[in-house]
């Protein structure tokens, strides 16, 4: 197991808080950050210079990308820098139908909005845009996926998600890679939370691009990467410099970048250990919760969902309304969700597009390698507490955050 309290005093200290957000961001690891430091001081140098402070730093960059291409067992050719899941996401769907003539775009009501909205801006320009339907806990509907491929008198691109950012539910990508072969379309899939928490090989799926973006795993924020299959070239979003092998323009986020690759190779070699250690945390957390609180739910597919992420449907009542901000003042970082669109706030499209039941607050909890049973602990006793409900049960409650 990770020893969080190392972590903790080695690098920043977060105040006796809980950060249970993780899918939101995660704090950075300590070897991560040491790997990053000289390349924001002596080797502060531009990558584009041919003279000597360029050396480092374009060595630097080039080596990340081999870290990433390794992950991949992709060719370190086929891998490109970018700003984040975002821009490579834009990149991808923009791309795809200026340079391989897409007329049709096939994603899900679920994606990430950077995916939902750029394909929506697509639509608005011409291009034909198919939503598939889910079911209750955010598994696709792959058999409406193989007919809408086999009326494929347009040129498709199918964009779907590994992991849902908001219920953990996976896709069947190997399934959706081989129906995209069948049917001659192309298929993107958007791995930003997912990425070095399962082991992902193109040889064995192939995909034609593929989004990660550091900053889900232990990675600095404000740089990602886009796949590029070989086979599928497309050309550049930006217009500008030479950089990225003339696919990405701009001067190279060098510490970031090196950050990412230090941040993959660490998530590779440690994987396993990573997921036994949340998944034991997730695992305790559903059956505390079960025990404490009654009636409460899960979203998502709680058994074969990403372990990372557990989505809880609280009980309805009016002390769940203010849950997220209570929990905040009891010290607990988390999300926030719901299926509501009364108007006055904006609702989860993710909760929608599964028919989450609306008088329900849904409180998004995302775990990481630097999380301990202690911090489950307490948060399910803060939990029940606030939620008001005293169950048979009277196992007693300790503070274990402050002792
Ligand atoms: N895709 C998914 C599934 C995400 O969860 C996120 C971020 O939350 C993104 C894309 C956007 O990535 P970035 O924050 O690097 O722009």
């Amino acid at each position: 197991m990770i020893d969080c309290k190392e972590y903790k005093s080695a690098t920043f200290v977060f105040m006796n808080r809980v950060y249970f957000d993780n899918a939101a961001t995660t704090p950075i690891d300590k070897n991560v950050l040491d790997e990053m430091l000289p390349f924001l001081t002596e080797h502060f140098g531009n990558p584009s210079s041919i003279h000597h402070f360029g050396r480092k730093p374009k060595a630097a960059v080039e080596k990340a990308r081999k870290q990433i291409a390794n992950f991949l067992n992709a060719s370190a050719g086929e891998i490109f820098f970018t700003s984040g899941g975002t821009e490579s996401n834009n990149m991808v769907l923009r791309c795809a139908v200026r340079d391989l003539g897409v007329q049709r775009i096939i994603t899900s009501p679920i994606e990430h909005d950077c995916v939902l909205n750029a394909s929506k801006q697509l639509q608005k320009e011409g291009i034909e845009l198919d939503l598939l339907n889910v079911d209750s806990k955010g598994n696709l509907n792959l058999q409406q996926l193989e007919t809408l491929l086999e009326n494929n008198s347009k040129k498709t691109l199918v964009s779907l998600m590994h992991a849902n950012n908001e219920i953990g539910t996976i896709t069947d990508i190997h399934t959706i890679s081989q129906l995209c072969i069948k049917h001659k379309a192309f298929f993107h899939t958007d791995t930003v939370q997912s990425l070095a928490y399962f082991p992902f090989d193109v040889q064995q799926i192939k995909v034609d691009f593929l989004s990660g973006s550091a900053h889900k795993l232990h990675g600095p924020k404000g740089v990602g990467f886009v796949y590029i299959n070989n086979e599928t070239p497309i050309s550049p979003l930006l217009f500008g410099g030479s950089q990225e092998r003339n696919m990405r323009a701009g001067t190279e986020n060098v510490a970031c970048i090196v950050g990412f690759g230090k941040a993959i190779e660490l998530a590779q070699s440690s994987m396993r250990e990573t997921e036994t250690h949340i998944r034991n945390l997730k695992s305790r957390m559903v059956s505390k919760l079960v025990q404490l609180i009654p009636d409460i739910q899960f979203n998502g597919d709680i058994d074969n969902g990403f372990y990372k992420i557990l989505s809880v449907s609280l009980p309805p009542n009016p002390k769940s309304e203010m849950m997220l901000m209570n929990i905040d003042i009891a010290g607990i970082a988390a999300s926030a969700g719901s299926a509501c669109s009364s108007g006055t706030e904006k609702g989860s499209h993710v909760l929608e597009a599964i028919n989450a039941p609306i008088d329900r607050k849904v409180i998004r909890f995302s775990f990481s390698k630097y999380n301990s049973i202690e911090e489950v602990d307490y948060v399910v006793n803060k939990l029940e507490e606030l939620v008001g409900i005293q169950a048979s049960n009277t196992t007693s409650k300790q503070d274990s955050l402050s002792q």
